[in-house]
């Protein structure tokens, strides 16, 4: 399986990091060695001094498929669950600068936090709300109808060059209010007001 991550996809969140809002999807990819599932603690890698939390909205691939047509692309995820692309904003900020690839701040172990799945029979996918909460206080307040590239458009992009796997992830981006955690720090995440992921940072 692999993991398809999509960076910039909430203009909020594009401001903040004052980055140039895209004409296209970002993709990058993690590999399945940096899933983070269970609940089980992140533990700040040592090559960071600035991990950052990015909650995200994570679809499930239930068909395989390439070139996927927007007339077809319904029925191409089942479930959904709270995700959370961990980052080194340091060295992602050193790769940027340098104009090098960013995987190394951004793929590496453990840096796709992962709650169950749910389905998404009777949810509103164009009208998803889902939370970040560091320590009990809310720091990401999202809505899926603030996407720049809807989950659909995604999935028919991407799979222009990725051939999709049943079992693929695709993390859909994240909103506003990232920020970086220390030791001790509890973040959780919800979805519709249902928690769906609670993780220890050691
Ligand atoms: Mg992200």
């Amino acid at each position: 399986m692999k993991i398809i991550c999509i960076g910039r996809n909430y203009f909020d969140h594009v401001k903040e990091l004052d980055n140039p809002v895209p004409n296209k999807p970002l993709v990058f990819m993690k590999p399945s060695t940096a899933l983070l599932i269970n609940n089980d603690p992140m533990y700040i890698p040592d090559f960071t001094d600035d991990l950052h939390y990015e909650g995200e909205i994570v679809l499930h691939i239930c068909k395989n498929g390439r070139h996927v047509q927007p007339d077809f692309v319904k029925g191409y995820y089942d479930k959904i669950a709270f995700g959370i692309d961990f980052t080194a904003r340091d060295l992602q900020k050193k790769c940027k600068d340098k104009g090098h690839p960013w995987e190394i701040s951004k793929a590496f172990d453990k840096s796709a936090g992962l709650s169950k799945f749910i389905s998404v029979d009777g949810l509103d996918m164009k009208n998803l709300k889902f939370q970040t909460k560091l320590n009990g206080e809310i720091v990401q307040d999202g809505n899926t109808k603030d996407l720049i590239f809807d989950f659909e458009y995604i999935i028919c992009y991407v799979s222009q060059f990725f051939k999709l796997h049943v079992g693929d992830l695709i993390y859909t981006g994240t909103p506003a209010g990232v920020g970086s955690v220390k030791i001790g720090d509890t973040l959780e995440g919800s979805i519709e007001g249902k928690e769906m992921l609670n993780c220890l940072i050691k």
